[in-house]
């Protein structure tokens, strides 16, 4: 049953305005998209094992910590989770499938997994690894990285469901998820009333069409694949004269993280694959522009895991902080201070306790801030929780100001070296290229302070609207009581992140020296 109280944005269809929609429902769209990625995995992996183990010089360090960091927020701010929608680890999905057959089962994702709880878990060591084994610094690492990353989409789709992997355990798809909570694009109905007299439902379900059936059927009889075709697989049958806008016959598959289109509410969890735009029958899935404040003003979470996705987001907007402060001078001085304090030389503790430090810090600060507004809001007290859950969208848009200026900084400064890193890897071949390593940044020296500061402020003025918003929402003219809690918090912690984006940068990847961000 379609949501009828649900209001989905009405913003113009880029698959229709920009001629996309027929690109969109070809089968081998996504194929197309993740190839390129895939050779540049490739490229990753050989040069990091087996090239010059000079961070500044690899395709491994400077493709993976400059350029697709620096690409993903830029895509994510442009247009939206288009590095999900060409993620070549997704391409694992076909020996997984194999393993399938081979095995004849399929086990059930733990319910008490299904939520943001191993992904948070996998950040905070990802993050505490980062810094740990100065990951950015290894290409050697960093191929394994990739590798490992490739393996473990590959274990945990040939074992569970399609989808598991990108919606419970991966870290960068769920990185990308919460940043595109300001997004532009939204997946949405093209109109809502052929969803409500849609029968099956393939943009969740999948379609197969007859032609697929009757193979199935026999398959069926041989009995090697009976598990696979139960369930909802046959709910996604749909015959072929039902189908109003044909795109082929076949198997389509549905949505794998299990998001229904007319009721989707947000870009969490969704990447951007299109495979609703496949199977939709009616050609019903448009992509559609949207408000970047439009999802965290709605509390576009609350049917994702609402607790588990806010926390998500509202620690990768500490751990960004953190991340950044770890490249400038008064770190080092606040881990001497802290190993001093515990008389220890171990990096790994100290490191340890910062982000536990910094972790326990954000969560209260945000929950302190929360309540304090719920209190001036309602005008008594009230419990934590469901203030975290109304004010922690705020803090979310911070954080994506913040990784926006921080991995454009890097971007900006090294965008260009791709091109004489990968001439090096040619010449490291014996092949006669001589890489120009002039090229570098991408803007002069003196714009980096501005863009990044620009970033962040345009953030915070996006959180004061999600304040002011979210205060008249639920407080009505009590709101403005809440404002003035919330409203000098964002300013505070935007003053914190441009102080912070100011200071000398460690020139992570680079050939150049610590860098002023200020002109
Ligand atoms: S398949 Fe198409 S028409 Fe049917 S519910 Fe999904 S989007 Fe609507
Ligand atoms: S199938 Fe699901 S994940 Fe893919 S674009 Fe559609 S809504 Fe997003």
């Amino acid at each position: 049953m379609v949501d009828a109280a649900h209001d989905p944005p009405r913003g113009p269809d880029l698959l229709t305005r920009l001629r996309l929609r027929r690109f969109a429902r070809w089968r081998h769209a996504r194929l197309a998209l993740q190839l390129p990625v895939l050779v540049l995995a490739a490229f990753v992996v050989v040069d990091g094992l087996t090239g010059r183990p000079l961070a500044p010089r690899n395709v491994a360090t400077t493709a993976v910590w400059l350029h697709y960091r620096g690409l993903v927020v830029l895509a994510l701010l442009v247009a939206g989770n288009l590095f999900c929608a060409a993620c070549p680890l997704m391409l694992t999905r076909g020996p997984a499938r194999l393993v399938k057959r081979w095995w004849g089962r399929e086990l059930r994702w733990p319910l008490w997994l299904r939520s943001k709880a191993l992904v948070v878990a996998l950040m905070l060591a990802f993050f505490y690894a980062y810094e740990a084994f100065s990951l950015w610094s290894s290409p050697w690492l960093t191929a394994w990285l990739v590798l490992g990353y490739f393996g473990a989409a590959w274990a945990i789709d040939a074992v569970f469901p399609a989808g598991t992997f990108c919606r419970y355990a991966c870290p960068l798809g769920n990185f990308n998820f919460a940043l595109a909570a300001v997004a532009p694009t939204q997946i949405a109905t093209v109109d809502p009333a052929v969803c409500e007299r849609c029968a099956h439902k393939p943009c969740l379900h999948g379609r197969i069409s007859d032609e697929a059936d009757r193979e199935e059927r026999w398959r069926d009889a041989s009995g090697a694949l009976r598990d696979a075709i139960d369930g909802p697989r046959r709910a996604a049958f749909v015959p072929l004269a039902a189908v109003t806008a044909p795109n082929g016959a076949g198997r389509f598959p549905g949505c794998e993280t299990g998001l229904f289109v007319p009721q989707l509410a947000s870009n969490m969890d969704c990447t951007l694959c299109l495979n609703c735009v496949r199977a939709c029958p009616y050609d019903n899935v448009a992509w559609r522009l949207r408000a970047p404040w439009r999802e965290v003003v709605r509390d576009g979470w609350r049917h994702r895991g609402r607790r588990w996705a806010l926390l998500l987001g509202v620690l990768l907007a500490w751990w960004g902080l953190l991340n950044a402060f770890a490249m400038v001078p008064p770190f080092f001085a606040t881990a001497q201070a802290v190993a001093a304090a515990l008389n220890t030389r171990a990096e790994w503790l100290v490191l340890a306790l910062l982000y536990l430090g910094a972790t326990a810090a954000g969560l209260a600060a945000t929950a302190t801030v929360a309540w304090l507004a719920d209190l001036a809001g309602r005008g008594r007290a009230g419990a934590v929780g469901p203030a975290f859950d109304r004010w922690a969208y705020v803090v979310v848009v911070l954080g994506v100001g913040f990784w926006v200026a921080h991995y454009l900084f890097h971007f900006l400064t090294g965008a260009l070296a791709i091109v004489p890193v990968f001439q090096h890897f040619f010449e490291y071949r014996g092949l006669a290229v001589d890489p120009n390593w002039r090229l570098a940044q991408l803007v002069p020296t003196r714009w980096l302070f501005p863009i990044g500061a620009g970033a962040v402020s345009l953030a915070a003025a996006l959180a004061l609207v999600v304040t002011v918003r979210v205060a008249l929402r639920d407080f009505g003219a009590r709101g403005l009581a809440a404002m003035w809690v919330v409203g000098p918090f964002v300013v505070a912690v935007a003053v914190l992140q441009v102080l912070l984006l100011g200071l000398p940068m460690e020139m992570r990847g680079t050939l150049l020296g610590p860098l002023m961000g200020a002109p």
